[in-house]
């Protein structure tokens, strides 16, 4: 077996031990003499499986009475519509905080579907950043304010949320579950798995469960939250293997602990931002220091020439997925929760290597 170190933006890596349990569990789960893909969504098997996922999400998030975990799907994307749809009432003005590509995406749904206005704009910041909290220019009564925890394009990770009168929204599909926060004070967040999480095709909602109220009764069933929170997210049939993979990987990270997982993610990214630093200028940050993100580093190398050559021999090394995204260009070293310390020790003895060559 080879597997490489893969610093793709997502689908990204998951553990091990995770991939491990799974293809054991592939054809007989538990013994029941099928897969539990092939198992009944009300059936004991999957609803065990079900149980504990959402029961991990809870204890690993610390969740109040008040809030609700919700899988659905359509990936994050169906939340830059669904959460307007439901909560963004006629009249009513929602407050977007744009930081970014993904930032961008979201306030532009919402803009199809009501009234948007942006309590800061520093998506067009170079050196990317996370605007100041004294910065916000918030509306009083806005239906929510939404942010975008971690921006896997532009690698910035908000460090400390705002407190805000509004329901607190955030997009957290980059970097869920990789420190503590109080999730309690958010009225909802929303993350596509596939980073984090487990694979693609599933979306947890966290939801403050007083919110699901707000939705206008006109709208189909499937895209109101209260469908989903009346029954237990299981309507319809849910992405039952994504829940498994998720259920194993939550496993993983509460036997972790989510403070050392934590720790782990600080320790990965300090390395590859003292390579970047240390570099004499050869390799630039793109990221405000002060607002780097723990999960996606960014950077760029003297020339595109240069960057397409690292990411090519980087890939002969096994290092592959670095390539910074479409828009921006430059190099992105993913290194989510599942991301082996190994991983960015060996990208970090490539740079010194490629410097020395090339520099
Ligand atoms: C990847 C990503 C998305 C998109 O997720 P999909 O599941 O593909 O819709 C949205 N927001 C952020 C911050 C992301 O990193």
């Amino acid at each position: 077996m080879s597997r490489v170190f893969n610093f793709g933006a997502g689908p990204a890596g998951l553990p091990v031990e995770v991939l491990e349990e799974a293809r054991d569990q592939l054809l007989d789960f538990q013994g029941s003499g099928m897969s539990i893909m092939e198992s009944s969504h009300r059936g004991k098997e999957y609803d065990a499986v079900h149980q504990e996922a959402i029961a991990n999400l809870k204890s690993l998030l610390q969740l109040d009475a008040d809030h609700e975990v919700l899988f659905l799907q359509g990936g994050a994307s169906m939340q830059f519509g669904m959460l307007p749809l439901n909560l963004l009432g006629v009249g009513q003005t929602a407050d977007y905080i744009h930081t970014g590509s993904w930032a961008g995406k979201a306030i532009k749904e919402a803009k199809l579907i009501g009234k948007v206005h942006l309590a800061a704009d520093v998506s067009k910041a170079r050196p990317a950043r996370i605007p100041k909290v004294g910065e916000l220019a918030l509306t009083p009564g806005a239906a929510y304010v939404h942010l975008t925890s971690n921006e896997t394009i532009d690698g910035t990770e908000w460090w400390e949320f705002p407190r805000t009168e509004s329901p607190l929204v955030a997009d957290m599909s980059s970097d869920i579950l990789s420190r503590p926060f109080d999730a309690n004070r958010f009225g909802l967040i929303y993350a596509g798995a596939q980073k984090n999480l487990g694979p693609s095709g599933l979306c947890l909602v966290v939801i403050r469960k007083d919110l699901a109220a707000r939705s206008p009764a006109t709208l189909s069933s499937m895209l109101r939250y209260a469908t989903h929170l009346e029954e237990n997210s299981l309507y319809n049939t849910p992405p039952t293997f994504g829940i498994y993979i998720l259920m194993l990987v939550t496993r993983w990270i509460k036997a972790m602990g989510l403070e050392n997982l934590h720790l782990r993610n600080r320790e990965k990214a300090a390395k590859l931002y003292a390579a970047i630093d240390g570099s004499g200028g050869f390799y630039r940050g793109t990221a405000a220091p002060e607002c780097r993100s723990n999960m996606n580093v960014t950077f760029r190398l003297p020339s595109e020439a240069l960057e397409e050559q690292f990411v090519k021999e980087a890939s002969k090394h096994s290092m592959k997925g670095l390539k910074g995204h479409r828009s921006v260009g430059g190099i992105r070293a993913s290194i989510y929760n599942a991301f082996p310390a190994a991983g960015v020790d060996a990208l970090v003895s490539f740079m010194r290597e490629f410097q020395s060559k090339n520099g």
